[in-house]
């Protein structure tokens, strides 16, 4: 079976538009608005001769009321089914009280942990990205999954803890 790469995080931080990124296709469904994402959950995915699933834990937003209990149960799913785990935070946003729980939840697992400050288009968005350290779980990869900046980078670094 291949290795499992999983997506985790609040609703409208750009997990959807980082899967379309990473698969290279307009297959998962971004909204504008928080919380009604209709994705399918797992897709086929290759970076640097390494094939894996993308799992986009988004995908049970809508099977939940509130949006911390859909996410925490995202991140519940990617800690048990998961090889890796790519956490996505909005870093234009900063880290929430909701982002706050996940990475609770997320420091009790052993597997991998990857942290996507997502939404930096520009350099002016590095400094938002670095004070993400605060989470506790390490370095936080600055990317933009609309335009594409740090995802090679990004990849490179989150394939290799598969
Ligand atoms: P999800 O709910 O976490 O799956 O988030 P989506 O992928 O649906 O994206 C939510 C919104 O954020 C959409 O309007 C996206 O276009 C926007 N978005 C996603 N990634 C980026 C990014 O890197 N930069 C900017 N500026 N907007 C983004
Ligand atoms: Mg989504």
């Amino acid at each position: 079976a291949l290795p499992i790469m999983a997506i985790v995080g609040r609703p409208n931080v750009g997990k959807s538009t980082l899967v379309n990124r990473i698969i290279g296709k307009r297959l998962a469904v971004v909204e504008d608005t928080p919380g009604v994402t209709r994705d399918r959950v797992t897709y086929t995915a290759e970076w640097a001769g390494t094939d894996f699933i993308l799992m986009d834990t988004g995908g049970w937003e809508h099977n939940v009321t509130g949006i911390d209990l859909s996410v925490a149960q995202g991140a519940e799913v990617a800690m048990e089914m998961a090889d890796a785990i790519m956490f996505v935070v909005d870093a234009t946003v900063g880290a929430t009280a909701t982002d706050e729980k996940v990475m609770k939840l997320l420091r009790r697992t052993k597997k991998p942990v990857i942290l996507v400050a997502n939404k930096v288009d520009g350099p002016q968005g590095e400094l938002e990205a670095a004070a993400l350290w605060n989470l506790g779980l390490g370095e936080p990869y600055p990317v933009s999954a609309l335009h594409g900046r740090g995802i090679g980078d990004l990849l490179d670094v989150a394939v290799a803890a598969l």
